[in-house]
């Protein structure tokens, strides 16, 4: 017999019994960005290649190592989406979006990136962001954080860390990388291969290498804050005074410098030591060249994205869990008459009960059996409708989840009971 075909590697579905976490994630992360004004932009999961170079750089993981290309029937370089910064400001030019205006966004999908798939890293996994554009900071870059900080807060999650940096502008930027190469050729015998490769063409990124033996000599290494120019030192400076005024803890990591090329000034990351090696749920900055990079008017920019699979492993272990119940009353039909009536029933009622979640039990069967079923479903109450209830027109009430007396009621006022009972 052929072999079953199955999930590409580091690609997982989401299984029914899953999806009530993530629905409550996805429903705490709407109301979130709603109530901070951002609107949501959906872009298409592929591109074309070039967007991902000209963006997150060429020498970065992203695009030398972990990109998902292929050439399309026209013999166009398309991509999957490794990230959804290039694509929101693709849409954003093409559609006009920046032209003297505020956009605030936010969005949500699927990213895909080959990397060697462990735990909190996958080949598909789920992103949420937010992106503002056009405002210059730091008053929205603190804004944005506070936003990041109210997802923990309707989450429930505790403990986890605020980091934050400033890379400075790009000139503050290149003075720097001068004095760090200096510093890594001095040393370049502690390097390892992937960073004397990036030892010329991008050496701030061997401050973000994930090799622990190059720990020592990164710990060690000149930081940006002594390169700074007044203004950058002065938005660095604000922009914690903004967030020691809202309450918010954080601690400076000079050597905190993103994975991607297009960051500038106010860098952060959200971490935790529950996940294991995998500890950053969300991660952003300033970009504000990227718009004119990609072709556009200059426009300042600031965003984040977190990593959803990231979090709902965190929600998973916490202890805070909110009930998921998906489903309020269970219905369930003895007899063959019943059978045929109940689905008539529960049609009925679900139009005349806004919001309740009613399954209605099909296949026939023992009493006993669907009433193991009833309990299994998660619902709150059981309906139960067999022969005698039928010439009597009324419906049993059994309560799955308190120890009350089983009830009648008539069918006639079983909407009105199911309207206050859920
Ligand atoms: P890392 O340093 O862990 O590789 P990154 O710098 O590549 O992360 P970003 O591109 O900034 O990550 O993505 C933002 C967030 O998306 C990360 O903080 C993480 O939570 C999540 N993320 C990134 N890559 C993956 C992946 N392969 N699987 C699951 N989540 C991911
Ligand atoms: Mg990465």
């Amino acid at each position: 017999m052929a072999k079953n075909i199955q999930a590409i590697r580091g690609m997982h579905d989401i299984l029914p019994e899953q999806s009530p976490l993530w629905h409550f994630l996805e429903n705490q992360v709407r109301s979130a960005v709603e109530s901070y004004g951002y609107r949501e932009l959906r872009t298409p999961v592929v591109e074309m290649t070039d967007l991902f170079k000209r963006s997150i750089g060429e020498v970065t993981d992203i695009v030398e190592k972990e990109m998902y290309t292929f050439e399309d029937r026209n013999g166009d370089s398309l991509t999957l989406r490794p990230e959804c910064t290039a694509s929101c400001v693709r849409a954003g030019i093409e559609n006009g979006l920046f032209h003297n205006q505020v956009q605030r966004i936010w969005y949500y999908g699927p990213m895909f990136r080959h990397e060697r798939p462990q735990k909190g890293r996958y080949r598909q996994f789920y992103q949420v962001g937010v992106e503002a554009y056009g405002l210059e900071g730091p008053d929205i870059d603190i804004e944005i954080i506070l936003l990041s900080r109210r997802f923990w807060e309707l989450l429930g999650l505790k403990g986890l860390e605020l980091q934050i940096n400033t890379l400075g502008t790009s000139g503050e930027r290149a003075r720097y990388r001068e004095r760090l190469v200096e510093y890594l050729s001095a040393h370049s015998e502690q390097l390892d291969e992937d960073s004397q490769r990036r030892l010329n063409s991008n050496p701030l990124r061997i401050l973000d290498s994930k090799n622990p033996q190059m720990r020592p000599l990164i710990e060690q290494a000149p930081t940006l804050m002594e390169f700074l120019g007044d203004e950058s030192r002065a938005h660095f400076e604000a922009l914690c005074a903004g967030l020691d005024e809202a309450g918010v803890d954080y601690v400076v990591n000079p050597r905190l410098v993103r994975g991607l090329d297009y960051y500038a000034r106010t860098v952060f990351e959200w971490v935790t030591d529950r996940l294991g090696a995998q500890g950053t749920v969300c991660a952003g900055g300033r970009y504000d060249g990227l718009v004119e990079q990609l072709g556009g008017k200059p426009t300042p920019a600031v965003g984040f994205a977190m990593g959803v699979e990231r979090l709902v492993a965190l929600l998973e272990e916490s202890q805070a869990l909110p009930e998921l119940q998906t489903v309020d009353a269970y219905l369930v039909l003895v007899g063959d008459n019943a059978g045929r009536q109940g689905v008539i029933l529960a049609d009925r009622l679900r139009r005349e009960v806004p919001g309740l979640r009613l399954l209605t039990h099909c296949g026939g069967g023992s009493f006993k059996s669907q009433f193991k079923k009833a309990d299994k479903s998660g619902a709150s109450i059981a309906l139960v409708l067999g022969e005698d209830e039928l010439s009597q027109g009324v419906i049993g009430i059994k309560h799955l989840r308190e120890s009350r007396e089983q009830e009648q009621v008539a069918l006639a006022d079983l909407a009105s009971y199911l309207q206050s009972a859920i």
